[in-house]
């Protein structure tokens, strides 16, 4: 069976206690790998390793870092069929996918913020006729990166590449859910032979490798995103030492449809923003408002879409859905329609997992679901289910729409789909969440600020917000009279 390694140091390596762990298929249910079970050893590796790299690597100027970027970008594009495979794989969305979407977007991430480093600057600011104050911004020294399973190598390399673009070296940890995307990354960092120790992967549990990650004082800032509960425990930790935190967390976000929208456009929109990779992209909408006016007609057009869509092997390209990512997430999942239905909530659609046959007999589907009947404030709406489940509420008024949309303890983002352009800038502003989008939806400008208010998350990634995160600025003043 085959063995994913550490990559420390720039080479591939087995953890010191030679522990590890079962690596699944969510399309079969079958365990196709393993994965090191990484302990404090293999940590203190990385760490040496990354130490050791870091004089050189924040000394060799934007140009040779941003080369180096480029040439992992350009490597992922020679593997991306290799990738694609494996991404569907180890988390079990659909191929298609992980080719339109996941694979292009994480040499995307290498590329922008290649190019990010040679555009990078800071301010200057005159006192004039006495002085001039400008900000130095040097890197931070050793970070450590974490990320989720839902997009595995997208989130991973967006958090890894402005790290290294302003020269900080990295201490990466992939979830151990989905970690076969970060071991080809570190296949082909070594193949091409970037400089040892700027980037270390390791692997194995959040609990205990993850955490270590946080507790350790020579890691100055840690960038997560996954859930708001691991986000409010590597909070408790970071933040009495001073660490630099980043944080994006869950959502629970609203989809609002108002009478004058375009209905074709909305409907189209709404499927995939409620059931795109299985409905586990912390962006989708999972709430999903429609005023009173047109709801009968978005509901039938929705209804017929939505029961058109097939649950089936990742790797057929008439996939729409692929497998849920684990058997606890699906789990997980089911108990949340279950609860919708003992709160009054009618099933419109799916509802229950999804029997495949052949390869895929065990693997964990899960019909995409549409719910009905709940009010805003009930726990299904207001708890992130993160699964192919959305709950459809009709609304009167604007007002109406926008305090339940603000009703949650999430803000992460919000669609609003309409023709009147004053309503659109009117409930932009007044919804709290750190991204909204007007008659679209996922649509992703890499310079934009990216991160949640409220309980899905603090700072923001993206442009420059990244490029300061992984900077700590210096004010230099220099009086000249
Ligand atoms: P998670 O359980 O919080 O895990 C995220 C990462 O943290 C994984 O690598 C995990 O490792 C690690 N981890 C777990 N416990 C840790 C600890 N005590 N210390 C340090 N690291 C720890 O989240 P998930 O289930 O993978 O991802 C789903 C969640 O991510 C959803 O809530 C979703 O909304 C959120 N998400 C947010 C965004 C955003 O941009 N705001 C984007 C995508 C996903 P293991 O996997 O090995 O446990």
């Amino acid at each position: 069976m085959e063995k994913i390694l550490n990559y420390i140091n720039g080479e591939l390596i087995a953890p010191a206690k030679e522990q590890w762990l079962d690596n699944y298929e969510p399309a079969t249910g079958k365990i196709y790998s393993q994965i090191p079970d990484s302990s404090e050893e293999d940590l203190q590796n990385a760490i040496e390793a990354a130490e050791k790299a870091f004089q050189k690597w924040s000394n060799c100027g934007h140009e040779t870092r941003s080369e180096w970027l480029l040439k992992i970008s350009d490597a992922i594009l020679e593997n991306s069929t290799d990738l694609i495979k494996a991404e569907s794989k180890d988390n079990g969305k659909p191929e298609k996918l992980a080719e339109k979407v996941d694979i292009p977007r994480a040499a995307a991430n290498f590329r922008f913020f290649a190019k990010a480093a040679s555009q990078f600057a800071s301010e200057s600011h005159h006192m004039e006729g006495e002085a001039i104050n400008y900000t130095l911004r040097r890197p931070l020294g050793i970070v450590g990166c974490i990320s989720p399973w839902n997009l595995p190598l997208y989130l991973f390399t967006w958090k890894i590449a402005p790290a290294l673009a302003t020269g900080n070296c990295v201490i990466a940890k992939p979830s151990e859910i989905t970690p076969m995307t970060a071991f080809l990354l570190s296949k082909i960092c070594k193949e091409i032979g970037l400089p040892k120790g700027v980037l270390n992967i390791v692997h194995g549990s959040g609990s205990n490798i993850g955490q270590s990650l946080v507790e350790s004082s020579s890691i100055k800032a840690i960038s997560f995103t996954g859930g708001t509960q691991t986000g409010k425990k590597i909070a408790s930790i970071a933040a009495p030492q001073f660490k630099k935190l980043s944080l994006e967390l869950g959502g629970k976000n609203a989809n609002i449809v108002f009478d004058d929208a375009d209905l074709e456009k909305a409907v189209a929109a709404s499927v995939k923003s409620s059931f795109a990779n299985q409905g586990q992209i912390c962006l989708c909408g999972s709430r999903l408002f429609v005023q009173k006016g047109i709801y009968e007609k978005f509901k039938s057009a929705f209804l017929e879409k939505v029961e058109r869509l097939e649950v089936g092997d990742p790797t057929k390209k008439s996939s729409s859905l692929g497998a849920i990512v684990s058997k606890a997430h699906l789990e997980k999942i089911d108990q949340y329609v279950q609860l919708s239905k003992e709160l009054g909530g009618k099933i419109l659609a799916g509802g229950k997992k999804r029997n495949l046959s052949g390869r895929c007999a065990d693997g964990y589907f899960y019909a995409p679901t549409i719910i009905e009947g709940l009010d805003a404030y009930c726990q299904v709406n207001q708890e992130e289910i993160f699964g192919p489940v959305v709950s459809l509420i009709p609304f009167k008024t604007e007002e109406e729409v926008v305090e339940w949309a603000n009703c949650t303890e999430y803000g992460l983002s919000a669609s609003i789909w309409t023709s009147d352009l004053n309503r659109a800038h009117r409930t932009a502003e007044e919804i709290q969440s750190g991204i909204v989008w007007v008659n679209t939806w996922l649509l992703r400008d890499l310079r934009t600020p990216f991160g949640g208010m409220k309980s899905s998350g603090v700072g923001r990634e993206g442009g420059w917000e990244a490029m300061r995160f992984f900077t700590e600025s210096k004010n230099i003043c220099i009086k000249y009279r």
